[in-house]
């Protein structure tokens, strides 16, 4: 395998362990991220965590970092949390969960904040929201969730080029953490997009701590072998 210059990380994933929406399988997951030379994945579960023993005896010597996250579901999204052990009774009100995320030293991230919400056919789906205007990342930007998150998820593997690409801009304007995760519910997509970090993190301290010094990027290209930072066109 080609040594990359980067240390990738998927950051998002559900399996059936944890998430009644996932078809995937800790064996396989664990099959696949060998398999295509990721240096850590994080299960991040709806509103449920791992037990770290449980990953740890699972992962054991397969040569990938599993760490534990959550997929935790708010009023005004889905946010990817880090440091939270276990689901806390009120965490579905945004600033409620930055409390408790604060209390511990964990990161938060707004995951595909902008999930069908830049596409007038899935109007339906945002009835209450103020309609976002995909030519201004800076009006989006003044939205409330970036005020309570550390880092935007600017790649997501379950979202359009056009809505990733919008969630960089805005992730750039307020000069927020840019990460990336595939979303994976299946064993093909992971990796399919990842964050990048200069050098490699083995706990979930380190990747809390790499994430709020903001030396992260987005990227993709792990599984065709060249892995490039996620970037604006020119
Ligand atoms: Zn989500
Ligand atoms: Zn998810």
């Amino acid at each position: 395998m080609i040594e990359q210059p980067w240390f990738t990380v998927d950051l998002h994933l559900h399996t059936n362990r944890g998430s009644a929406d996932s078809n995937l399988a800790p064996r396989d997951m664990i099959a696949r991220a060998q398999a295509i030379g990721i240096g850590a994945v994080c299960i991040t579960e709806h509103d449920n965590a791992w037990d770290l023993r449980e990953i740890a005896t699972l992962a054991a010597d397969s040569g990938v970092i599993f760490l534990r996250g959550m997929e935790v579901t708010t009023e005004m999204g889905h946010i990817g949390v880090f440091g939270l052990t276990e689901y806390v009774g009120g965490i579905y009100k945004l600033r409620e969960l930055r409390k408790v995320v604060d209390k511990l030293g964990g990161i938060m991230v707004a995951n595909h904040p902008f999930r069908y919400k830049l596409d007038p056919r899935f109007s339906f789906i945002n009835e209450d929201h103020e309609p976002i205007d995909p030519e201004r990342p800076e009006t989006a930007a003044r939205l409330e969730i970036f005020e309570v998150c550390d880092a935007v998820e600017a790649l997501n593997g379950a979202c359009s080029e056009e809505e990733n690409l919008f969630a960089l801009k805005v992730a750039r304007h307020l000069g927020l953490a840019e990460v990336a995760g595939s979303d994976s519910h299946s064993a093909n997509s992971i990796g399919c997009v990842t964050t990048l970090l200069s050098a490699p993190v083995r706990n979930e301290r380190e990747l809390i701590e790499a994430i709020k010094a903001r030396k992260t990027r987005a990227g993709r290209g792990l599984i065709a072998g060249t892995v490039a930072p996620f970037e604006i066109p020119a």
